[in-house]
């Protein structure tokens, strides 16, 4: 391994002497949905004398990135009905949500997504108490896994603050990684800060004026935070289109209707739905049935396409598609165009031309979509909401550049994530599947475009788990065990 690595990944590289390590007959790295619904199924399903970690780096257990807010503002943009953490039992979170939360709950309620954190972490609860197969073992490690070191049969996991672990299996459930360098020069500064970290909104004042980059799901939650802790300064949302997610809607449900045999270009399709969304709504039923009895077939959508089809829809259809297909909660979108009614909050549509630091504040100018005029906004802080970076080489952090310099992982061709085959397996930097090296969630979008929400990981969670049970390990341990291991050199 590079240099840089050791010296990250191993602060006690220093000290020579062996270590102790555990081992793991397979260790998940990454305890959000993925993850920890990923663990629910093996630990019910393993045999006596298996053992099995989570290793996360967050502070609370189970919640990721998106259920670990405490922002009450913050709704689920899926109904309760549909968030059931298992594809076999469907109602398994309303039941939970109508025992649990406070009011009435619905199967077309909009919960609170800290709720669905709770959830979440009572199933890890449950699973440690009381529905583990007998005689499995688990540990949930809080840490951040900085490097992942291949041997002929086995891992060796690095930890920013603990020992190495030892694994048979890895599993990656890393999530969405936060938005990537804004795209433009100038935004390097300390006043552009990227969503999601620690510090983006605090310390403003009422004077301020906030930019946001990006008018999607994650600028809509900026939003709705600043507004919960108070913010009564200007937010303005910049992005190309200037485009925000459309509001979910109650209509009766449309048939599936994706022929097997349908369009394979972006074109095809486009115009496919198209057709549909008129039938529909000459029977009365509103676009969103269309798009939501799309949903199970998206995966299969997106693998007809050819690599060209998926660029072209990256570039021309993505921007439409995603206000589409991602819709908020009802009561998100009613505070959202209150705040936009009374002229505290402003979509603009454009592209960057420049930006620089000025005074107290950054000076964006952009060209307008509409008129292709110039206009130059001045604010005092620069939020980047632009979405996740999926080019993993740069965000992956040392975990993923460990990986990569191994060649053990490589990028799908169009960088959404890393290469998998249809078990969830990691491909190589010469596209051979891993027997050992698996991944779960945003990470197989490239294969599967549609692997982001509850719907479909829940399907993956249970599919990685039975093929992951199916595997022999190569040897079988009566229960985790310690043992020596010198450090990296
Ligand atoms: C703000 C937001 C709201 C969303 N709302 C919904 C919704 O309402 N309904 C829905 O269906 N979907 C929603 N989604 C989609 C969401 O991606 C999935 O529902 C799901 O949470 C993804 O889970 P995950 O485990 O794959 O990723 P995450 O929840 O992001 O979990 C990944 C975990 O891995 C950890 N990790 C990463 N790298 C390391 C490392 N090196 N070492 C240790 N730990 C590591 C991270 O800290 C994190 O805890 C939302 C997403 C976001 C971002």
């Amino acid at each position: 391994m590079a240099d840089k690595h050791k010296a990250q990944s191993h602060p006690s590289s220093k000290n020579e002497r062996p270590m102790s390590v555990d081992f793991k007959d397979i260790v998940v790295i990454g305890g959000g949905f993925s993850g920890t619904v990923l663990a629910v199924h093996l630990l019910r399903q393993s045999v006596a004398g298996r053992s099995l970690a989570v290793m996360d780096e967050g502070t609370v257990p189970a919640r990721g990135l998106a259920y670990g807010t405490t922002y009450a503002c913050h709704l689920l943009n899926v109904q309760a009905g549909e968030m059931s953490a298992f594809p076999d039992d469907p109602e398994h979170f309303l039941n939970w949500a109508q025992r649990n939360c406070s009011g009435i709950v619905e199967p077309q309620s909009f919960l609170p997504r800290a709720s669905y954190g709770e959830y979440l972490g009572s199933l890890l609860e449950g699973i440690q108490t009381r529905e583990r197969a007998a005689g499995t073992e688990f540990a949930w490690i809080r840490d951040t896994a900085v490097s992942v070191e291949n041997s002929p049969d086995e891992f060796v996991i690095h930890r920013r603050n603990g020992p190495p672990v030892v694994a048979s299996i890895v599993v990656l459930a890393l999530g969405n990684f936060p938005p990537g360098n804004a795209p433009f020069r100038g935004l390097e500064s300390r006043r552009v800060l990227p969503a999601w970290s620690k510090n983006s909104l605090a310390g403003l004042s009422d004077d301020d004026v906030v930019l946001l980059i990006g008018s999607g799901l994650t600028s809509v939650d900026v939003t709705l935070a600043l507004h919960a802790d108070g913010f009564h300064g200007k937010i303005q949302l910049l992005s190309r289109h200037g485009l925000l997610p459309l509001c979910h809607q109650l209509t009766p449900p449309w048939p599936r209707f994706y022929p097997e045999r349908s369009a394979r270009t972006v074109l095809g399709l486009w115009r496919l739905i198209r057709k549909e969304v008129a039938s529909a709504a000459a029977t009365g039923v509103d676009w969103r049935a269309v798009i939501d009895s799309l949903r199970p077939s998206l995966q299969t959508m997106w693998q007809s396409l050819s690599l060209n089809e998926r660029r072209r829809f990256l570039r021309h259809a993505r921007a439409y598609w995603e206000v589409h297909r991602h819709r908020i909660a009802p009561a998100v979108a009613r505070t959202f165009s209150n705040l936009m009614k009374e002229g505290r909050v402003e979509i603009l549509a454009g592209r960057i031309l420049s930006c620089r630091e000025n005074f107290n504040a950054i000076e964006v100018s952009f060209r307008k979509r509409e008129t292709g005029t110039t206009q130059t906004l001045r604010a005092t802080r620069v939020i980047n909401c632009s979405g996740p970076e999926t080019d993993y080489r740069k965000a992956g952090g040392p975990l993923l550049a460990s990986l990569f310099e191994q060649n053990l992982v490589r990028q799908d061709a169009l960088a959404l994530g890393l290469d998998v085959d249809e078990d969830g397996a990691v491909l190589d930097s010469s596209g051979r599947a891993s027997q050992r090296l698996f991944a779960i969630g945003p990470v197989c979008k490239g294969r599967l475009w549609e692997s982001t929400a509850v719907p479909e990981l829940r399907v993956q969670a249970a599919n990685l788990a039975s093929c992951l049970l199916k595997r022999k390990l190569r040897r079988s341990r009566s229960v985790s065990r310690r043992r020596e291991i010198l450090p990296v050199r």
